[in-house]
């Protein structure tokens, strides 16, 4: 099989190979130390629990590296995720209903980590993708369809073009293998099990989709349907994760549906569409079209402001936009499309300082880090020291020089240290004495480049925290491009 990775290992590559790497790292670590479930689950059942949760659960994205890390969890904390991410009862054990899923035929790509947050995807709309080989298991027609029909699934919700090509390198390089495959860094496993991997947009092993070849690949229900898998693995080349939507077709399990239905379900819509936009001159086929806010309204104003990583996340009803301050380019996406445990209607939010983000809705808050509600959450805000008075945070700002997080309540504010966790003595403190300037009710607050930004209503003021003073005073959508 041809790799275009060989010459030049890219960043993708590499990344790949770490984190197989990582995976038998992980493998070495744990192997001498499988846990035991006495009552329940015989060796075997182990042993499947072990590799399963080895493979696509071993991993999680690195902020600080902008890549992948050893999940340092404990088995049954990984096992956690799993259930929650297959909504099942999260137990941390692995009883029936979680070996049952565990068990089905499946995507080789794991369900948390290799993509951390929805990726940028590829940089162009015209794309050539190459069969490179032939499963033996079809006529090279019924492939060939099956391919084109997959990618004609994407096409039909966003810009994007695909044009197939004979020979050369294409974006997209189709291949099937067994085992050890070309210069593939993940292995196939024989029948059942994993049956195809892809990576995310990139040059070399970027975008390029394997399918396992101990599969029976067919055009029909029985074996593994080769335009629904192909679909499904085009969503990762395209820069797709798993979902933990059950309807959506980038849910990790294989399951068969009539092939004469559009197997997108709204999430992958939403999804692929938050990456590409709609297709040209047909209107937003995104569900939330008739109702979502316009930005760019004279009256604009926001429940809830977070800064994560090099975004600011903006948050209203069931809507969040994501804007990259350097570029002026805005995302709008479901709030549930990104964070699938989240209400809609979200009161306060901000990034603290270990890249978790905290999210607060009446007295119950949650803890998000990557795609995942921690465990355990939501929790009630008196557990962060709130006396039982206080019912609901209005806004939220961690100040990533000082570690400190002011929440605002009403006209005053609580300061709480996230280095101890605890919330200060002395208050609430009115909030205009610490922040002259700031007399209103904060409706949202953010941190960036070590400035505030409060937001009241339509308006919004920057706020210097050293020279403590307003230093700009704008309209709330002056971060969208209107
Ligand atoms: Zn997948
Ligand atoms: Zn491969």
């Amino acid at each position: 099989m041809e790799q275009k990775a060989e010459c030049c290992p890219t960043r993708t590559w590499m990344r790949a190979k770490i984190s197989l790497s990582l995976w038998l790292l992980t493998c070495a670590a744990v192997s001498d130390a499988l846990p035991t479930y006495p009552e329940k689950a015989s060796e075997e059942d182990a042993k499947l629990v072990q590799n399963y949760l080895n493979k696509f659960y071993a991993i999680e994205p690195d902020p600080n590296q902008r890549a992948w890390k050893i999940n340092a969890e404990s088995t049954d904390e990984k096992l956690q995720k799993m259930q929650q991410f297959f909504g099942l009862n999260v137990t941390g054990k692995p009883d029936n209903e979680t070996l049952e899923i565990m068990k089905k035929p499946r995507c080789g790509v794991p369900d948390v980590g290799l993509y951390g947050f929805a990726l940028p995807g590829w940089k162009k709309t015209k794309l050539t993708y190459r069969i490179v080989n032939y499963t033996p298991d079809m006529s090279k027609e019924d492939v060939d369809k099956a391919i084109e029909k997959a990618f004609k699934v994407w096409s039909a919700v966003t810009p994007l073009v695909f044009t197939c090509i004979r020979k050369g390198i294409a974006d997209i390089m189709i291949a099937f293998g067994t085992t050890a495959h070309g210069h593939c860094p993940r292995y196939f496993d024989g029948p059942l099990g994993v049956l195809a991997h892809a990576f995310p947009p990139g040059n070399g092993l970027g975008g390029d989709v394997h399918f396992d070849e101990d599969e029976d690949w067919t055009t029909g229900s029985a074996g593994f349907n080769l335009f629904l898998v192909a679909a499904h693995e085009f969503g990762h080349a395209l820069g797709l994760s798993h979902s933990n939507d059950q309807r959506a077709l980038m849910f990790p399990s294989y399951s068969y549906v009539s092939v004469s239905e559009f197997p997108l379900s709204p999430d992958d819509i939403s999804g692929i569409q938050s990456i590409y936009g709609s297709p040209p001159n047909v209107p937003d086929k995104r569900p939330t079209t008739p109702t979502s806010p316009k930005t760019c309204g004279s009256q604009m104003s926001f429940d809830a402001i977070t800064t994560l990583r090099r975004e600011v996340i903006f948050l209203k009803g069931r809507n969040l936009w994501r804007v990259y301050p350097d570029n002026s380019e805005s995302e709008r996406e479901l709030i549930s499309a990104f964070w699938p445990n989240l209400p809609p209607g979200i009161e306060a939010a901000y990034e603290n300082t270990k890249d978790q983000i905290l999210f607060f809705k009446g007295n119950k808050f949650w803890v998000i880090s990557g795609y995942q509600v921690l465990v355990g959450y939501p929790k009630n805000i008196n557990t962060l020291g709130f006396p039982k008075s206080v019912k609901k945070v209005d806004a939220a700002v961690c100040n990533k020089n000082t570690g400190k997080t002011d929440f605002f309540i009403g006209d005053k504010y609580w300061r709480f240290d996230e280095n101890s966790q605890s919330m200060e003595k002395g208050y609430p403190r009115l909030t205009v004495n610490e922040f002259p300037g700031i007399s209103h009710k904060v409706d949202a607050v953010f941190q960036q480049k070590g400035l505030f930004y409060f937001f009241h209503e339509s308006k919004q003021w920057e706020f210097d925290p050293i020279a403590k003073k307003v230093t700009k005073e704008m309209e709330s959508n002056s971060w969208f491009n209107c």
